[in-house]
Protein backbone atom coordinates (compact mmCIF):
# COMPACT_ATOMS: atom_id res chain seq x y z
CA UNK A 1 0.00 0.00 0.00
CA UNK A 2 1.43 3.99 -1.35
CA UNK A 3 0.12 6.26 0.82
CA UNK A 4 -0.55 9.70 -1.60
CA UNK A 5 -0.79 13.30 -0.68
CA UNK A 6 -1.45 16.27 -3.06
CA UNK A 7 -0.84 19.87 -2.30
CA UNK A 8 -2.53 22.14 -3.99
CA UNK A 9 -1.22 26.03 -5.14
CA UNK A 10 -3.13 29.41 -4.71
CA UNK A 11 -2.75 32.94 -3.68
CA UNK A 12 -5.48 34.41 -0.75
CA UNK A 13 -5.51 38.52 -1.19
CA UNK A 14 -7.39 40.29 1.76
CA UNK A 15 -9.40 42.08 -1.14
CA UNK A 16 -10.22 42.86 -4.38
CA UNK A 17 -8.10 46.11 -4.21
CA UNK A 18 -4.70 43.74 -3.68
CA UNK A 19 -5.40 42.56 -7.04
CA UNK A 20 -3.57 44.52 -10.37
CA UNK A 21 -5.80 46.94 -11.92
CA UNK A 22 -6.90 44.49 -15.40
CA UNK A 23 -7.83 41.91 -12.60
CA UNK A 24 -9.92 44.50 -10.52
CA UNK A 25 -11.59 45.36 -13.79
CA UNK A 26 -12.81 41.45 -14.40
CA UNK A 27 -14.05 41.46 -11.09
CA UNK A 28 -16.08 43.88 -11.92
CA UNK A 29 -17.57 42.64 -14.93
CA UNK A 30 -18.56 39.30 -12.74
CA UNK A 31 -20.36 41.67 -10.23
CA UNK A 32 -22.14 43.26 -13.14
CA UNK A 33 -22.91 39.35 -14.51
CA UNK A 34 -24.70 38.87 -11.45
CA UNK A 35 -27.88 41.52 -12.70
CA UNK A 36 -28.71 38.72 -15.29
CA UNK A 37 -29.05 35.79 -12.98
CA UNK A 38 -31.72 34.01 -12.91
CA UNK A 39 -32.36 32.34 -9.60
CA UNK A 40 -35.69 32.53 -8.14
CA UNK A 41 -35.69 28.88 -6.93
CA UNK A 42 -32.08 29.40 -4.73
CA UNK A 43 -31.78 33.37 -4.43
CA UNK A 44 -28.32 32.64 -4.70
CA UNK A 45 -26.50 35.02 -7.65
CA UNK A 46 -23.81 33.68 -9.43
CA UNK A 47 -21.68 35.84 -11.86
CA UNK A 48 -18.99 35.09 -13.92
CA UNK A 49 -16.65 36.93 -16.35
CA UNK A 50 -13.99 35.81 -18.77
CA UNK A 51 -11.21 37.61 -19.85
CA UNK A 52 -9.78 36.48 -23.49
CA UNK A 53 -6.52 37.63 -25.02
CA UNK A 54 -8.18 40.04 -27.34
CA UNK A 55 -9.54 41.89 -23.90
CA UNK A 56 -13.08 40.93 -24.96
CA UNK A 57 -14.63 39.82 -21.35
CA UNK A 58 -17.48 37.62 -22.18
CA UNK A 59 -20.33 37.20 -19.40
CA UNK A 60 -21.95 33.68 -17.67
CA UNK A 61 -24.67 33.92 -14.75
CA UNK A 62 -26.73 31.27 -13.08
CA UNK A 63 -29.46 30.50 -15.49
CA UNK A 64 -32.17 28.34 -13.04
CA UNK A 65 -35.28 26.77 -14.36
CA UNK A 66 -38.33 25.37 -12.78
CA UNK A 67 -37.33 21.54 -13.82
CA UNK A 68 -34.09 22.19 -11.78
CA UNK A 69 -31.55 19.55 -13.20
CA UNK A 70 -32.26 21.88 -16.76
CA UNK A 71 -30.56 24.71 -15.37
CA UNK A 72 -26.72 25.68 -15.63
CA UNK A 73 -24.10 27.25 -13.42
CA UNK A 74 -22.38 30.50 -14.40
CA UNK A 75 -19.00 29.36 -15.05
CA UNK A 76 -20.82 26.89 -17.85
CA UNK A 77 -22.86 29.66 -19.29
CA UNK A 78 -19.94 31.47 -19.53
CA UNK A 79 -17.33 29.28 -20.91
CA UNK A 80 -20.26 27.22 -23.62
CA UNK A 81 -20.53 30.34 -25.01
CA UNK A 82 -16.85 31.16 -24.94
CA UNK A 83 -16.21 27.77 -26.89
CA UNK A 84 -19.46 28.46 -29.49
CA UNK A 85 -18.15 32.30 -30.52
CA UNK A 86 -14.59 32.85 -29.77
CA UNK A 87 -12.90 29.48 -29.11
CA UNK A 88 -10.06 30.96 -31.24
CA UNK A 89 -9.71 33.74 -28.44
CA UNK A 90 -7.83 32.28 -25.67
CA UNK A 91 -8.89 32.73 -22.09
CA UNK A 92 -6.56 34.48 -20.12
CA UNK A 93 -8.84 34.74 -16.87
CA UNK A 94 -11.93 34.03 -15.47
CA UNK A 95 -13.37 35.63 -11.93
CA UNK A 96 -16.67 34.41 -10.50
CA UNK A 97 -18.54 35.68 -7.34
CA UNK A 98 -21.63 35.25 -5.91
CA UNK A 99 -24.43 37.19 -3.60
CA UNK A 100 -27.68 36.39 -1.81
CA UNK A 101 -30.12 38.15 0.34
CA UNK A 102 -30.62 35.24 2.61
CA UNK A 103 -26.90 35.49 4.35
CA UNK A 104 -23.58 37.33 4.41
CA UNK A 105 -20.76 35.57 2.14
CA UNK A 106 -18.06 35.57 4.20
CA UNK A 107 -15.30 33.44 1.39
CA UNK A 108 -15.10 32.89 -2.02
CA UNK A 109 -17.79 30.42 -3.48
CA UNK A 110 -15.58 27.86 -5.64
CA UNK A 111 -16.87 26.67 -8.65
CA UNK A 112 -18.54 22.52 -8.36
CA UNK A 113 -16.59 19.86 -9.95
CA UNK A 114 -19.07 19.93 -13.19
CA UNK A 115 -17.69 23.51 -13.97
CA UNK A 116 -14.34 22.75 -13.17
CA UNK A 117 -14.43 19.66 -15.13
CA UNK A 118 -15.16 21.76 -18.26
CA UNK A 119 -12.36 24.64 -17.69
CA UNK A 120 -9.80 21.75 -17.91
CA UNK A 121 -11.27 20.53 -21.29
CA UNK A 122 -10.90 24.47 -22.35
CA UNK A 123 -7.48 24.67 -21.19
CA UNK A 124 -7.23 21.81 -22.99
CA UNK A 125 -8.61 23.23 -26.18
CA UNK A 126 -6.45 26.49 -25.86
CA UNK A 127 -2.92 24.78 -24.46
CA UNK A 128 -2.89 27.31 -21.83
CA UNK A 129 -3.73 27.47 -18.42
CA UNK A 130 -6.22 29.84 -17.11
CA UNK A 131 -5.95 32.00 -14.13
CA UNK A 132 -9.39 31.79 -11.90
CA UNK A 133 -10.31 34.44 -9.56
CA UNK A 134 -13.06 33.68 -6.85
CA UNK A 135 -14.39 36.64 -4.67
CA UNK A 136 -17.09 37.80 -3.21
CA UNK A 137 -18.23 41.50 -1.40
CA UNK A 138 -16.32 40.43 1.46
CA UNK A 139 -13.78 38.17 2.99
CA UNK A 140 -10.29 37.11 0.72
CA UNK A 141 -10.27 36.46 -2.59
CA UNK A 142 -8.66 33.54 -4.28
CA UNK A 143 -6.37 32.75 -7.16
CA UNK A 144 -5.14 29.98 -8.95
CA UNK A 145 -3.21 29.65 -12.06
CA UNK A 146 -4.41 26.63 -13.81
CA UNK A 147 -7.75 24.74 -12.62
CA UNK A 148 -5.20 21.52 -11.71
CA UNK A 149 -5.10 23.80 -8.45
CA UNK A 150 -8.98 23.44 -7.65
CA UNK A 151 -9.31 19.42 -9.71
CA UNK A 152 -6.02 18.19 -9.52
CA UNK A 153 -8.13 14.77 -9.98
CA UNK A 154 -9.71 15.78 -13.56
CA UNK A 155 -10.98 13.27 -15.66
CA UNK A 156 -8.93 13.22 -19.22
CA UNK A 157 -8.67 10.10 -21.37
CA UNK A 158 -6.16 11.12 -24.37
CA UNK A 159 -7.37 8.12 -26.30
CA UNK A 160 -10.52 9.93 -26.23
CA UNK A 161 -9.93 12.87 -27.94
ZN1 LIG B 1 -20.88 24.73 -11.60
Amino acid sequence: MINHEIKIAFQEYSSVDELGVTDQALCAEAVNAMVHSHSPYSKFKVGAALRLKSGKIIHGSNQENVAYPSGLCAERVALFYWGANHPDDSIETMAVTAYTDEFELQKPVTSCGSCLQVLAECEKMQNEQVKVILFVGKGPVWVANGIESFLPFLFFEDRLS
